[in-house]
């Protein structure tokens, strides 16, 4: 069954076309993994998913519900979508707790306790229990990241997605939020992951995407794809991240 669906789907900035007429059916439990060059519209499509950008051709549907149908129903989206940056992008003054604790509370109406103990519950989750009083400046890169996924999972979302979250990571810490993923891929999240982490791709991955200039230019199995690219362009491309 598929929980996001591209139908002929476009995105302009002023005469710039980002996306042009994308179609793309995401089913439940994917792991998709995004890859193309700079510019090509990766976060552009994952920010059209849960409406940050919003769409100007075609129609894009998410869980059921258009990014059309208008505002109320976008928040409804925005609750099915959580989403990771690469810069972390952590409420500076709340301890990792409060971060986690406060979508729940703000969006949800969580009671403040039940809100504590989820996001504590959380933490634990993605190896943070011992820093959840700890505020982002006192915590590593990885360890932010780590928290931004909590953060994320809060709002109990029925996809995740991943715009280049390790990119701003020393190679050291990339893994224990690589780790992460993987735990939360593993437990059956929908996931649409920006990354350049071949080895995530093809160990994590279930469907590997190849974009270029606003379209999909190849679609299918991360292993055959990386093994035997069925373009140029992505053996070159392949060659240049790997
Ligand atoms: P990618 O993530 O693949 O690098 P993006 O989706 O960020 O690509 O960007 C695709 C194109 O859209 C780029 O040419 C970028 O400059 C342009 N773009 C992205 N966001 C905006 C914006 N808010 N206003 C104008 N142009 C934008
Ligand atoms: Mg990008």
């Amino acid at each position: 069954m598929s929980i996001i669906e591209f139908r002929q789907t476009s995105k302009h900035f002023g005469d710039l076309k980002v996306l042009d007429q994308v179609d793309l059916s995401i089913d439940a439990g994917q792991v998709v993994v995004l890859i193309g060059p700079s510019g090509s519209g990766k976060s552009t499509l994952l920010r059209c998913i849960n409406g940050l950008e919003q769409i100007t051709g075609g129609d894009l549907v998410v869980d059921g519900i258009s990014v059309r149908e208008g505002r109320r129903r976008l928040q409804q989206i925005r609750q099915e979508a959580g989403m990771v940056f690469q810069q972390f992008n952590l409420f500076p003054q709340m301890t990792a707790l409060e971060n986690v604790a406060f979508g729940p509370r703000k969006v949800r109406g969580t009671p403040a306790a039940e809100a504590r103990a989820q996001a504590l519950a959380l933490l634990e989750k993605v190896g943070l229990k011992d820093r959840a009083s700890h505020y982002p400046s006192e915590l590593s890169g990885g360890q932010q990241q780590r928290v931004a996924i909590a953060r994320a999972l809060a709002i109990r979302p029925k996809v995740m997605l991943f715009d280049e979250p390790t990119s701003a990571l020393d190679p050291e810490l990339k893994q224990e939020v690589l780790s992460v993923m993987r735990q939360l891929a593993q437990e059956g999240m929908t996931m649409v992951v920006v990354t350049h982490e071949m080895a995530f791709a093809r160990q994590v991955g279930t469907r590997l995407i190849f974009m270029e200039n606003g379209k999909i230019s190849v679609d299918g199995d991360p292993r055959e794809m990386i093994g035997n690219p069925p373009s140029g362009r992505l053996r070159d491309f392949l060659q240049h991240v790997e």
